[in-house]
């Protein structure tokens, strides 16, 4: 069977290749393999024909598949003819990022403890079926080489500080620090550390790709806006909320583009008291239509973005909204979008 795979990695492993990405048409994670002792693919088939480099992330292939060959700590992995690989075209990150973002995983299930790798028992006693790679988002990281000249990333992720070693030999970037990034995780083979005395081997967790994101567009500081948050606010409220400086909120709610979504019937973080007045701020990120959240409680008049709630909490209160007043009904951007559509 024929597919596009855009690629999210293309990293070294013993004897060859370890390629991975996702599936075009059904976004699923591939991980082709070969016939070989590691499942490896041959290193010259993971070769862009037409300028003979590398296959890198967010090149889009086509390659044949023919059949699914689980492993219990790789569930992804196809059986593929590596002849096949064919080099389409390169995406830009502004077009793959909104497929992409579909399949961030902020919790995969390996990065749950802060262990850098996984005891094989833990497949043998269980019948797991959990992903062995997993895409996720940071907003820095850092690129290093240690003393034994193997390349690491750093990145924190939750609560846990990682140090991972990183296995995109071919990255071209030098070592330092990184901005926001999506990294491709990977968990590797059973492997026994030259390092170490014990002939115990492990399933190592790895960053087998990684994709530099452009920054989030940060607005500037306009505070005489006349449909900011603070002047709507003062047009029919007649009073100022207060908000804190924090997130840079004070700015984003100081600059034009709000609008007043309604008020919903639910308690006040700080006060307690119900009545939470919801202002909205459309912004495109990448190819998706989303809105900002401006919360401002009616008794004690403390604004704020979504960021101090629950995701739970601005659920409640999206859905709330939505049945009073659709978000797209009162957004100005949304309203012409749909007419120019
Ligand atoms: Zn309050
Ligand atoms: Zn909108």
């Amino acid at each position: 069977m024929k597919i596009q795979m855009l690629v999210l990695a293309n990293s070294k492993k013993s004897g060859g290749r370890c390629l991975a990405g996702i599936r075009t048409d059904t976004l699923e994670w591939v991980r082709p393999v070969a016939l070989s002792d590691h499942n490896e693919m041959p290193t010259d088939s993971c070769f862009n024909s037409f300028t003979g480099k590398p296959i890198r992330p967010l090149d889009l292939v086509e390659l044949d598949i023919s059949e699914a060959m689980p492993l219990k700590y790789q569930r992804e992995n196809w059986l593929s003819n590596p002849a096949s690989i064919k080099f389409l075209t390169k995406v830009s990150v502004e077009k793959a990022f909104p497929k992409l973002e579909t399949k961030i995983d902020n919790e995969p299930w390996f990065l749950r403890d802060s262990s850098t790798k996984i005891d094989p028992a833990v497949y043998r006693k269980y019948k797991t079926n959990a992903p062995s790679l997993a895409l996720i988002e940071v907003a820095s990281a850092e690129l290093l080489t240690n003393q034994r000249k193997s390349r690491r990333i750093h990145f924190r992720h939750g609560s846990t500080n990682w140090d991972l070693p990183f296995t995109d030999d071919y990255y071209q970037g030098a070592d330092g620090k990184l901005e926001r990034s999506l990294l491709c995780l990977s968990i590797g083979e059973e492997w026994q550390s030259s390092y170490g005395t014990s002939d115990q081997k492990w399933h190592y967790k790895l960053v087998a790709g990684l994709i530099s994101l452009p920054p989030i567009e940060v607005t500037p500081l306009n505070t005489s806006v006349a449909d900011s948050l603070l002047a709507i606010c003062e047009r029919l409220f007649q009073f100022t909320p207060y908000i804190s400086e924090e997130r840079n909120q004070f700015g984003r709610f100081a600059t034009g583009g709000w609008f007043y979504q309604g008020i919903a019937t639910l308690k006040c973080e700080f006060c307690g008291n119900s009545g939470l007045m919801v202002f909205r701020k459309h912004f495109r990120k990448y190819a998706r239509e989303m809105h900002y959240w401006g919360i401002v409680c009616e008794a004690c008049r403390v604004g704020s973005d979504s960021k101090i709630f629950t995701k739970k909490f601005v659920r409640q209160l999206d859905e709330s909204l939505e049945t009073i007043q659709p978000v797209k009904s009162c957004c100005h951007e949304c309203i012409s979008n749909i007419k120019n559509f």
